[in-house]
């Protein structure tokens, strides 16, 4: 036993006295039969047996012909004239299929139009890339949910025409929100640290209001955010106390007769619940923005009669700054321990520390409900999309330990003989110790002589504290050589840096800064705790029309360059030399990157290759048998002659037709191949564009998108104002924790399975999930569907393992486990599911579906989703109330805020004012992102600085993304983790100018002044640039920071984030999406 402890450090501890296992931790507590099937028939899922092993590599790369080498002449050309033809793309459609799934079309609504467009979303949620599925399905011809599309203005208003509602009539004619809020909206909005995740309550989860009944109570207004604010069959919060303790609203007012709002505990369903009937919910057209609108409620005093006249205050919808406060507030700083099966995590927008005690932190995985439906039929009923959000290697804070690593020797980590799941803490051991029964698939397999340990009086191992493997969410195995390539263990990566020596680049100093910055930089590449060194191997290609690669071996006095001209049959011209230790080469590197620039000073060329440049990174790698990434630094369309040649097909006039999906899509071939290739080989590509002009992104970056790449893009790149933005980036992706070469693979217990994924990664079959590489920011959505039904006793498991090599050259399998509930009830579903995640599957599986239909369809298919969610909830787990109100469950509830945010994205928009490289981009960028960065691109931050305390290390508060939240003598700081703003007011105080500027007014700011904060010394000064400095530092990307005056001309740029408004591009505001959907959910419940 010894021999297979553990090769981590820190050593793995002991049994901690604080970590009680697993208090009803996974499936049912251990003095129970754990699982109901145990020791039954194993049930029949036939999972393929195969494991994680990375299918073989493709034949050996054949050295090509030794070219000669020359002493620095960049005119010397030699090459082999190789007549071949660059390897000629596959004409097979590309394998990016999934298999059929099951359609959702069983919405409780009973409307044909309403299962047409269900059927399309299911379609949607497929997203297969595989193209033409999507053009064969139809849109819904006629249908009325179909047409009303709220991006169609109603005149002058650029609101969603409200058809009078038979509920409501009062509204009818009215052109304004009647009554205003109400005290119930001001309660959510305010919000009790309520949050109904955690509670104790009565089995459904109930929003037990215990305390004074409260039907007295106004319920004036829209009863948004309504967590059902009924008895207990409703799923929303629980509120222990008195309900009214710590609401600033005032309830004034005799009940109405007959209306038992707030019921206590155990009133029972049946006395008659909700709101009361009356008007003023969201049923009414709106008023538009209401600028100076203070967060008051001018409603409470109408109370119950409140006045139809009334404008709707925009306080009372709901707040995600509020929501994200409010969570904060209540878990912001604890220790979230993962002991619970089916434990709902605080957001990811609060600060809290993990205690890995079973479950996969949600650090790693994320889920848009923790309690699965337990069968197919209620998730087609709720359409609440089942997914899990991966991110594999996410960066843990200091404080929580890193993942261990376990060895179990020569024959590999222990699996199960049928399924092929990785040990872990979900196995059943049975027959004092000596077999154990899967999770996964129920097969019961012998323990390993080396593994046996005996049982204590639980059925427990006695060693479960000492083997993370049992006791753990997330561990690391040690591969053996089956997991490698050839049975070979593999080298070290290697990083090329391959710059384009173009006209464009040698004149705008890229090429210059690039190469000063990679003297220091590579210095810090990744290396292993402990580490003197990286092992991570360098090498050094610049290009324009033909290729340059550089000898840079230690014993060389000078390097060397080869340079090859014969782009189509590309070829590595020496291997020797070409990729070493930097340690060891470092003085001839230097060398190069002092004369590089200067070689190409004088350069007329401004055509490039593009596509050989990566394929010569793919034969570097195969001919050092190594994975690795290429960084490479470009400016233009490739239009040399070439493979992967493209040319400019950016056409405006097809935005907002059926082709407009053309221009997401890459050209095919030579891509295609190419990304197969570099998957093939473990070669990721990141991408930094410096384009002027249009480049064909989509096309460009298709590499990376496969690869786990990421793109970077520098518009009109100059080196005064965006060399350090560009620095930034360049330095926190190269450093990046990192894993190469990797395949996961997705396991769960029989009844579902996953369906569909989404990422920057590649799929071989529909299980594998490939990726050349996967850092610390990538994160790969999956999509589950069920194939049986679930038990509630049993549970729900997942099990991630992704194979990988590390960045030292090790081949290990990193684990993520999880445990979910299962529930038969609705209500539980909701009150489990996690709006931050839930946006982030929309977001991906939007952005790729648009890739096959037409964005107006998407938009289409988002908000009937929406409303297909929503009025589930409202009819089986809300309490009958007025159909003019609107109820969302507590989960739920900025769920709509983050939808319409979605739809004014970019990428979905539809608007020729957008450049088409930028929405390309953006669709790309958030394929890859993991929940945090979803939800802060869809919901920006918006944090004021002019009253900030400057004695204060926090960053203050966000408020509202909107332009009412502005004002004229405010300064605020506006950033979604790819933008970052500050927005001057126009009657900021001159005080506030002089201490940021040093300059007596707005009106004395210079252009030179837009781009960066001078470094003044004063408190004012010093914090706001560490607010800024913080945030830069926080985030996966750099933004470059752009300084704005209220009035000018660029603020245009800064407004399009103001989430909360009608979008600049189109787009509905955040009310009147919320008064469109609350229309629709209307129409589906009758
Ligand atoms: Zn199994």
């Amino acid at each position: 036993m010894s021999q297979q402890g553990y090769v981590a450090a820190p050593p793995y501890s002991q049994a901690q006295p604080g970590i009680g296992g697993y208090q009803g931790g996974f499936g049912a507590p251990p003095a129970q039969p754990l699982y109901g099937h145990y020791g039954g028939p194993p049930q029949g899922f036939n999972a393929p047996p195969a494991g994680v092993m990375k299918s073989p590599p493709t034949s050996p790369a054949g050295m090509p012909p030794s070219p000669v080498s020359s002493q620095y002449n960049p005119s010397v050309q030699q090459n082999g004239a190789h007549p071949q033809r660059y390897a000629s793309p596959s004409a097979a459609s590309p394998p990016y299929g999934q298999p059929s799934h099951s359609v959702y079309n069983n919405m409780a609504s009973p409307a044909p139009p309403t299962q047409q467009l269900a059927n399309q979303m299911s379609a949607m949620n497929l997203g297969s890339y595989a193209p033409g599925t999507m053009q064969s399905q139809p849109l819904p011809p006629t249908s009325s949910v179909a047409q009303q599309h709220f991006q169609t203005p109603a005149p002058a208003m650029g609101q969603p025409q409200i058809h009078p509602a038979p509920q409501a009539p009062h509204m009818a004619s009215q052109n304004q929100m009647s009554p205003p809020q109400s005290p119930l909206t001001n309660m959510l909005a305010s919000g009790q640290p309520m949050g109904g995740q955690s509670m104790a309550g009565p089995p459904m989860g109930g929003q037990s209001m215990t305390g004074p009944p409260m039907g007295g109570q106004s319920m004036a207004g829209p009863p948004m955010g309504g967590q059902s604010m009924a008895g207990p069959p409703m799923g929303g919060q629980s509120m222990t106390g008195p309900p009214m303790a710590g609401m600033n609203m005032p309830f004034p007012g005799p009940p109405p007769s007959g209306q038992g709002a707030f019921q206590q505990h155990g009133t029972g369903p049946t006395a008659p619940s909700g709101y009361p009937q009356q008007s003023g919910q969201f049923g009414g057209l709106m008023s538009g923005p209401q600028p100076g609108m203070s967060g008051g409620f001018p409603g409470t005093s109408g109370g119950l009669a409140g006045p139809p006249q009334k404008k709707l205050d925009p306080d009372s919808i709901p707040s995600t700054t509020q929501v994200i406060e409010d969570d904060k507030a209540r878990l912001g700083g604890h220790v979230f321990s993962t002991n619970m099966r089916g434990q709902v995590p605080p957001l990811v927008t609060t600060d809290f520390t993990v205690q890995d005690q079973g479950n996969a932190s949600p650090r790693f995985i994320r889920c848009t409900t923790y309690s699965l439906p337990c069968t197919a039929e209620l998730a087609k009923q709720c359409q609440v999309p089942l997914a899990s959000i991966i991110k594999p290697f996410a960066k843990l804070p200091k404080n929580e330990t890193p993942l261990y690593v376990v060895n179990h020797g020569e024959t590999g980590p222990i699996r199960c003989n049928r399924c092929k799941a990785y040990m872990c803490p979900y196995m059943q051991f049975i027959d004092g110790g000596r077999r154990y029964q899967c999770s996964f698939c129920n097969c019961v397999s012998e323990v390993p002589v080396f593994y046996f340990q005996h049982l204590d009086h639980m059925g427990r191992r006695v060693d479960f504290y000492e083997r993370p493997e049992l006791s753990q969410g997330s561990y690391e195995f040690v591969a053996t050589l089956d997991y490698c390539k050839n049975n070979k263990p593999p080298n070290p990566p290697a990083y090329i840096f391959m710059i384009d020596v173009s006209y464009t680049n040698i004149k705008s100093g890229l090429v210059k800064l690039v190469c000063d910055e990679l003297k220091s930089l590579l210095e810090k590449l990744p290396r292993e705790d402990g580490a003197e060194a990286s092992a991570i191997k360098v090498g050094f290609v610049t290009y324009n029309k033909v290729l340059h690669f550089y000898n840079v071996k230690s014993a060389l006095a000078q390097p060397q360059m080869m340079v090859v001209s014969d782009i189509v049959e590309m070829f590595v011209p020496l291997l020797d030399g070409f990729l070493v230790n930097y340690q060891d080469s470092r003085a001839v590197i230097y060398n190069l990157l002092d004369q590089i620039p200067d070689m190409f000073a004088d350069t007329n060329e401004s055509e490039t290759v593009f596509a050989p440049v990566i394929q010569a990174g793919v034969e570097a790698f195969k001919a050092a048998e190594c994975s690795g990434k290429l960084f490479i630094f470009h400016s233009s369309m490739p239009t040399a002659e070439a493979p992967g040649k493209l040319k400019n097909r950016d056409d405006k006039k097809l935005v907002n037709t059926d082709k407009e999906k053309t221009l997401f899509q890459p050209q095919k071939g030579v891509y295609e191949q190419l990304s197969k290739d570099c998957v093939a080989q473990g070669c990721c590509v990141d991408l930094f564009l410096f384009p002027s002009q249009y480049l064909d992104l989509a096309s460009m970056a298709d590499v990376p998108s496969h690869t786990g790449g990421s793109v970077y893009k520098y518009n009109n790149f100059q080196v005064a104002t965006d060399g350090e933005h560009f620095l930034r980036d360049l330095r926190k992706d190269l450093q990046k924790s990192l894993g190469f070469d990797a395949v996961m693979r997705v396991r769960t217990s029989t009844g579902f399975r996953a369906t569909d994924f989404f990422g920057a990664i590649y799929m071989n079959n529909t299980t594998d999930v490939e990726m050349a590489a996967v850092d610390c920011d990538k994160a790969v959505t999956v999509e589950f569907k069920h194939d049986d039904t679930l038990s509630e006793e049993s549970g729900a498991f997942m099990q991630c393992a992704l194979l990988y090599t590390t960045i030292s050259g090790q081949r290990r399998l990193r684990i993520h486990n999880l445990s979910l509930n299962c529930t038969s009830q609705l209500s539980e579903l909701y009150k489990c599911c996690e709006t931050d995640s839930l946006i982030n599957f929309f977001a991906k599986s939007a952005y790729r579906a648009i890739l096959n239909q037409p964005v107006k369809n998407v938009r289409d298919i988002l908000v009937n989703q929406t409303a297909h969610m929503l009025a589930c909830y409202r009819k089986n787990c809300a309490s009958p109330s007025a159909a003019s109100q609107l109820i969302l469950p507590d989960s739920m509830r900025v769920f709509p805020v983050y939808m319409n945010s979605l739809m004014k994205t970019a990428p979905l928009v539809g608007s020729t004012e957008l450049s088409t490289d930028d929405r390309a981009h953006q669709r790309l960028s958030v394929m890859a992102m993991g929940v945090e960065d979803s939800q802060l691109q869809l919901y920006p931050r918006l944090i004021p600085l002019h009253n900030v305390d400057v004695g204060s290390e926090a960053v203050p508060d966000p408020v509202r993304c909107s332009e009412e939240r502005l004002s004229d003598s405010g300064l605020f700081l506006l950033e979604n983790g790819h933008s970052i703003f500050l927005w001057l007011g126009q009657a900021s105080p001159p005080d506030l100018i002089q201490s940021l500027f040093n300059a007596p007014s707005l009106a004395h700011l210079q252009q030179e002044h837009m781009f960066t904060l001078p470094e003044l010394d004063n408190p004012l000064s010093k914090k706001v640039r560490a607010i800024i400095s913080e945030l830069l530092e926080k985030r996966p990307n750099s933004m470059k920071l752009q300084i704005v005056r209220q009035r000018d001309k660029p603020e245009m740029l800064f407004r399009q984030f103001l989430v909360e408004d009608k979008g600049l591009h189109g787009g509905a505001s955040y009310m009147d999406f919320l008064c469109y959907v609350h229309r629709e959910i209307r129409q589906l419940l009758t």
